[in-house]
């Protein structure tokens, strides 16, 4: 394990709220994975940025009647606010507006030009005569070249996940007429210039996941497009020559470059040399399936454009959508939750344990499903750990408080005590894996084992082995609050308060979790029930709230 790291997540677009679906893929598994590396000892920090660029936005904040400024600024400060409130830490939620990102992107595509990979080219542009109004990327819909799904936009397909190199049958987004086309000059990204490389990057890097690896590597075969990295508008990162007045870089050609920018920003602030600690680190950049294309073939090349200046990254953890009740979550048809919302009702740990309890280290597609999201609460978090940790930290409080010392442990007390050995490694080696879903399963199995022990051995009779099961027991409930630390923060922290420690739980290393720390004679904190079950009734009137009229 490298002792410096990385990790970003996709960028929010400033453009509307944070809701579940944005959360489970990559903001979640990013924060699971930092504060777990974060325990490891590595020096790892977790670097975000809202992607404030782009015609959408442009467009609502004229509709809003403000500037685009004003607009992004707005967004930026209330996605903070909604991920904070899910307890996600960003060492640094920066923006791809910021002055540094500006510098940074004209310094790369001066670089691309020189080491010749850009070219400018005149070409026809979808213009709207009703709108008067160059109509790039989302402003245009019609039919994808490749696989013929209808109302697909123009910089996107989101059935097959690919970039039409042209759009069919198209029409304008916002007044449905079919547009003309006009000539204008762009900047193109010779993305053709790579094949080779990409190719041996993606051989060479072993944790990228096979599945995805395999569909990157076809699209390759198929052949690539160069890249249009122009947009005629005004809201963007102007393009630094003379000639190219008026024109701003297409959002996908800045955005990601915000991954590097920001950290160069946090880490020169801190007093270490920013460049130097990104090319010795590990870098991850969590994604959804569906800027794959994106993150592993424009961003590598660009990296690999100006001389791997930057290191590319080391992992893109993958995983796919969410969906809402089986059904493909919408804005428009209010088929969605808003993250704000969703924690006006309940903890931020509650959506933290079941998103991370569905959702893989793969493609495959997720859901949301309420009946499901309260069984998993008051079965799994509630009647399972919640009841271990109450039952153990309960009877020592009735005991007087302080923890027992143990002797003459019998087998079933060996291997309880075997288990807590074992713990750290088992759940840390899936973590290192990023199989987030699998470690969190095997801090239930190893606390099932544990009321199973306590069952067993029936402390409440008083019989001779009380007090080695209170002694153990104890020391469960320490890890159990250590190894859920990067999962469910706000809880660890309680279990933590109430097992009465001095010492910060965020300091207590990763690899502690298997120690018995918890010494005969130590004194607890005020014990008191964890978590509050979800309620049937409620359940019901959050699902009849889906796709009503608001
Ligand atoms: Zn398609
Ligand atoms: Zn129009």
């Amino acid at each position: 394990m490298n002792n410096k790291a990385i990790i970003t997540s996709a960028l929010p677009y400033a453009n509307g709220e944070i809701h579940l679906g944005h959360v489970a893929s990559t903001y979640l598994p990013a924060d699971v994975t930092t504060r777990f590396l974060k325990q490891k000892g590595v020096e790892a920090y977790y670097i975000c940025a809202s992607d404030d660029y782009g015609t959408p936005i442009l467009i609502q904040a004229e509709r809003e009647k403000k500037n685009p400024e004003e607009y992004v600024k707005f967004w930026n400060k209330r996605d903070l606010e909604d991920f904070t409130a899910l307890g996600i830490e960003f060492d640094l939620f920066y923006r791809t507006s910021s002055p540094e990102n500006i510098e940074f992107v004209q310094d790369v595509f001066k670089k691309l030009l020189e080491n010749g990979h850009i070219y400018e080219k005149e070409i026809i542009q979808f213009y709207c005569k009703f709108d008067k109004k160059f109509l790039p990327d989302r402003y245009v819909i019609g039919t994808c070249p490749y696989c013929k799904a209808e109302d697909q936009y123009s910089d996107l397909c989101e059935k097959c996940g690919r970039v039409p190199a042209e759009i069919e049958n198209p029409r304008c987004a916002i007044c449905k007429n079919p547009p003309t086309k006009e000539k204008t000059k762009h900047y193109f990204f010779k993305l053709a210039n790579f094949i080779n490389d990409l190719t041996g990057w993606l051989e060479e890097n072993q944790h990228l996941q096979k599945d995805v690896k395999k569909y990157v590597q076809n699209w390759i075969r198929d052949g690539l497009v160069d890249w249009d990295i122009t947009r005629d508008i005004s809201w963007g990162v102007p393009i630094p020559l003379p000639e190219a007045k008026g024109k701003v870089f297409y959002g996908w050609f800045d955005n990601h470059l915000a991954y590097i920018s920001s950290s160069i920003k946090f880490l020169n602030d801190k007093g270490i040399d920013g460049k130097k600690f990104w090319n010795s680190a590990d870098i991850y950049h969590f994604i959804g399936k569906d800027i794959v294309y994106h993150h592993y073939l424009f961003l590598p090349a660009m990296r690999l454009g100006i001389k791997k200046e930057y290191k590319l990254p080391d992992y893109i953890p993958t995983r796919g959508h969410l969906m809402l009740q089986a059904k493909k979550i919408s804005k428009s048809r209010n088929w969605y939750i808003g993250l704000k919302e969703f924690l006006d009702f309940y903890p931020a740990d509650y959506l933290r344990f079941y998103l991370t309890s569905i959702t893989p280290h793969s493609q495959d597609d997720l859901n949301f499903d309420w009946d499901e999201f309260a069984a998993k609460i008051n079965s799994e978090l509630i009647g399972n750990v919640g009841n271990f940790v109450n039952r153990a930290l309960g009877f020592v409080q009735k005991m007087g408080g302080t923890v027992p010392g143990g002797d003459k442990f019998d087998s079933a007390d060996q291997q309880a005590m075997d288990r807590i050995k074992q713990l750290s490694a088992d759940v840390g080696s899936l973590l290192e894996q990023n199989h987030l879903d699998r470690a969190l399963k095997k801090i239930l199995e190893f606390s099932a084992h544990f009321n199973q022990y306590f069952q067993q051995k029936e402390p409440w009779k008083g019989g001779a082995g009380t007090n080695n099961c209170i002694y153990v027991s104890a020391n469960a409930v320490r890890s159990i609050a250590i190894a859920l630390l990067p999962f469910i923060p706000d809880s660890a922290e309680k279990i933590w308060n109430q097992l009465g420690m001095k010492e910060k739980l965020s300091e207590q290393s990763w690899d502690s979790i298997s120690e018995f720390d918890l010494k005969p004679n130590h004194k607890l904190g005020a014990v008191s029930p964890l978590f509050k079950k979800v309620e049937e009734s409620d359940i019901k009137k959050h699902k009849a709230k889906l796709g009503a009229e608001s």
